[in-house]
């Protein structure tokens, strides 16, 4: 379609937290939805060489590739949005830029000279940016700069978008800064001045804004639009209103309504076609006409955050649309779980995801939780850290292996069934040193995770250093919990299932990485089937057994 690939920058001016990566994704979706090849990477301008060290509460999820990088969790919505996977390209940050740098001047890649921000670490943020353009796989590349203009941090990044709009040419690059207009409730106005100050602050550094996506909550009159346009110097077309939705997948209608993509494919001298949505909007509709309700209850201990399980909730939200059902996710702090409080916090739910997670805190409430689920015939998913915490409850009480545990929260325990992986042992560093990233799982032929998956082999993403102990396989699955994926080459327990239980199935990867709006996960789809029978069958059925 192009032999040059055309770079988008997104900035954000004003505030964080306006969506930069949700209007990334809608209008690459767009822009998909013509028959370009579109993908998305993030700038974080932070100094941690990826997430993966951070705590949740930090910086919401931390998103898996399939080639294991540790990611933003605006990569998640690019792949929810797109479904084209990304990959380690796809999210540089600021340590991992002064890394590279540092280790090419260990090796005298520099030899004799003084190695400055400018030209090196521009340099090597612009040759960031155009791995993906040079690799021929896509026609355009939307680049979203983390952070607020102005930030210090940030400056590397607004200068090598200078550079690359100077070297790459007009109709080659372009820059669109989401900004806020705020509505000042006393004066019963919306105001310009924080977005005539932000697109001044690019400015100072040499960066004029093509387009200006402006974040309000009430629709912008048009002389609101022709100020803009007349002091931020965009035309009255590229000042494009983004109201809050009711959903982030509303956002690609809401932004092709205001004509994004036109004015952006005009920029850019490329053709422009009515977009194909067909699927997206089939998916929209079915979201928002459910023909009923059920509620699962999502156990963790970052649950104060909602960012922190990004994707598991969006994985609801595809899988609650392929049933056509809403599902109303209830947030569980798995540290306040115990004995006494149990029945009143769970016996309501139609199903019960045990949350991924690492350490301690918590993980007593989790193990309760299973054990109630277990015992009352609840539908249950455990992802990661849950599927771990369901092989301790099995081992605990079933096989009545007092204190089993695993060796992360309780190095000296008489029982690990969870015990860290031989790749392990000799790890010392922790950032991007787990077992990350796809692997494949054979499915045990007739078991409910075949079922599901309607295949033998699957590939899907983890994130974890501690691993089903195999010393134990026999004895548990002697007591009616089954192994039922296995990796093929070292045969390490992927998925566990207990087919007494209605569905009761934990998993060693992470399903919520994979869910997209084309292709809602599997696993989701049949947990929350297995829910919705549970609230119209299974609630009766366990209140007669008793
Ligand atoms: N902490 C566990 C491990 O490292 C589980 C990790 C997770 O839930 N992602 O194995």
């Amino acid at each position: 379609m192009t032999t040059t690939t055309k770079y988008i920058f997104v900035t954000g001016g004003v505030t964080s937290s306006l969506g930069k990566g949700i209007i990334a994704a809608s209008l690459a979706k767009l822009l998909q939805a013509q028959g370009y090849r579109t993908t998305i990477q993030k700038l974080d301008p932070y100094i941690n060489v990826d997430p993966g060290t951070l705590n949740p509460y930090e910086h919401g999820e931390c998103y898996v590739t399939d080639d294991g990088a540790e990611t933003d969790l605006d990569l998640g919505h690019y792949e929810r949005f797109l479904n084209v996977p990304t990959s380690q390209a796809n999210n540089v940050t600021t340590g991992r830029i002064y890394q590279s740098v540092i280790q090419k001047e260990r090796r005298g890649e520099f030899l004799g000279k003084t190695v400055q921000v400018i030209p090196h670490i521009t340099d090597e943020i612009k040759e960031r940016v155009q791995i993906l353009g040079k690799s021929g796989d896509y026609d355009i590349v939307i680049t979203e700069i983390g952070g607020t203009v102005g930030d210090i941090e940030s400056l590397p990044y607004v200068e090598a978008v200078r550079q690359l709009k100077w070297d790459l040419g007009d109709n080659n690059a372009i820059v669109i800064h989401l900004t806020l207009v705020p509505f000042l409730s006393a004066a019963g106005e919306l105001k310009t001045k924080p977005t005539q100050h932000s697109v001044k602050t690019l400015m100072e550094s040499g960066v004029m804004a093509d387009i200006l996506v402006c974040r309000t909550e009430h629709e912008l009159p048009d002389e609101l639009r022709s100020k803009l346009a007349k002091f931020c110097n965009v035309r009255e077309e590229a000042v494009i209103q983004s109201i809050d939705a009711s959903t982030i997948y509303d956002v690609p209608n809401l932004m092709l309504e205001q004509g994004l993509d036109k004015v952006v494919l005009k920029k850019l001298a490329l053709e422009s076609y009515t977009p194909d949505l067909t699927n997206w909007n089939k998916f929209l509709q079915r979201h928002k006409n459910p023909t009923t309700e059920i509620t699962i209850g999502l156990i963790g201990k970052y649950v104060e955050l909602q960012d922190s399980y990004k994707s598991i909730l969006e994985a609801f939200i595809h899988a609650g649309a392929e049933n056509e059902v809403k599902v109303n996710v209830e947030p569980i702090h798995s540290e306040y779980l115990n004995q006494d409080n149990i029945k009143v916090k769970l016996s309501h739910l139609d199903g019960v995801l045990v949350a991924p997670g690492f350490g301690e805190r918590g993980i007593e409430g989790k193990i309760e939780a299973v054990k109630f689920v277990r015992e009352n015939n609840i539908p249950f998913l455990g992802i990661c850290l849950g599927m771990q915490m369901a092989v301790i409850e099995f081992a605990r009480n079933v096989l009545n292996l007092k204190d089993a545990n695993s060796t992360e929260m309780d190095s000296k325990t008489p029982h690990p069934v969870i015990a860290l992986m031989d790749e392990q042992k000799n790890v010392t560093d922790k950032g991007g040193t787990m077992r990350l990233g796809a692997w494949a799982c054979d499915l045990k032929m007739n078991s409910l995770a075949q079922k599901v998956y309607k295949a033998n082999t699957i590939l899907e993403r983890h994130r974890h250093r501690f691993e089903f102990n195999n010393s134990y396989k026999e004895q548990i699955e002697a007591a009616g919990m089954l192994a039922t994926g296995l990796n093929p080459d070292t045969g390490l327990v992927e998925i566990i299932e207990i087919p007494e239980h209605p569905w009761f199935v934990g998993v060693q990867y992470h399903p919520e990485y994979k869910s997209t709006v084309a292709n809602p996960h599997p696993l989701f789809v049949a947990f929350i089937k297995a829910a919705l029978k549970h609230k119209k069958t299974g609630k009766s059925a366990s209140m007669a057994q008793k």
